[in-house]
């Protein structure tokens, strides 16, 4: 169990992707947050987690776009279990909306969640890893990161600004053993994706079908999703590797939805 006894704060833990994560992480020993938005679903998915073990949970409320919210997420973190190995920022919000029609109160709202909450949760957790001299920090970012698609102006910049965010992380955490790497999934079906579709279909007039086989499938070898799973194992990947020289990286699992 090579996460043993490690504290691993995960945001958005309550739901999708980031509870995938916090599945894999508890199953290898895992002292794992699950950081949401609201307490009560995220004390439920630690309840749940805990019982599977052999890890275990703790829950904390936190709007990772609010400063105050994060430091007491983190504060309250520390106090129990001393420390933060492991940050998963993966908190986040799709909207589309052509970028002439898109309201700037949602533009601002998107980019809020996205890259003030990497900044804020990074700024919060590095000092207790540089104390430590160890840490490692992922993103979640996307093929957007990557590659465009109609609809997702705010959403493809805020993934694309994580990547040069990590870049410096990773260029001034080096010397203090904390690496910071970007996950870039392809399409996975969780509530996220599962609202965008209907959304998306009306907004470029064709069937929900077709959103699926041509702007989710069209570009991949297999005509396959991403799982949960497929991404919890890059987060493993990045989380545990062995030695600081897996750093500053960006990894695609989409099926070659996007190939670099
Ligand atoms: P999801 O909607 O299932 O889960 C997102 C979680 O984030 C929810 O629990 C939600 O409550 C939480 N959240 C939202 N705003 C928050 C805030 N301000 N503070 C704290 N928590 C907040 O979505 P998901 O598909 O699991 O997405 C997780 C991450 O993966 C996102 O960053 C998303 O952009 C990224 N991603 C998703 C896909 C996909 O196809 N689903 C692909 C690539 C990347």
């Amino acid at each position: 169990m090579s996460l043993n006894g490690k504290v691993c704060l995960i945001t958005g833990a309550a739901s999708g992707i980031g509870y995938g994560i916090a599945t894999r992480f508890i199953a290898d020993g895992g002292r794992v947050v699950i950081a949401d938005l609201k307490l009560d679903v995220a004390q439920e998915a630690a309840d749940t987690l805990s019982k599977q073990g052999p890890g275990t949970a703790m829950a904390v409320a936190m709007d990772v776009s609010d400063e105050d919210q994060v430091n007491a997420g983190v504060a309250a973190v520390v106090e129990k279990w001393g420390t933060v190995d492991v940050l998963v920022s993966n908190a986040g919000i799709q909207i589309v909306h052509p970028v002439e029609d898109f309201p700037f109160a949602q533009w601002k709202k998107l980019l809020a969640i996205h890259l003030d909450g990497a900044f804020l949760t990074s700024k919060a957790c590095l000092p207790h890893m540089y104390k430590q001299g160890s840490g490692s920090i992922i993103f979640m970012g996307s093929v957007h990161s990557k590659e465009a698609s109609k609809l997702k102006s705010a959403y493809v910049t805020a993934k694309h600004g994580l990547l040069g965010f990590a870049r410096v992380l990773s260029k001034e955490g080096a010397a203090h053993g904390v690496r910071a790497n970007v996950i870039c999934p392809g399409f996975v079906k969780t509530p996220l994706v599962e609202k965008q579709i209907p959304e998306q279909a009306r907004t470029l007039g064709i069937s929900e079908q077709e959103v699926i086989e041509t702007v989710m499938l069209g570009e991949t070898v297999d005509k396959e999703f991403t799982t949960i799973e497929d991404v919890a194992a890059v987060a493993h990947l990045f989380a545990d590797f062995p030695t600081n020289a897996l750093t500053g990286q960006s990894l695609v699992v989409s099926h070659g939805w996007y190939m670099n």
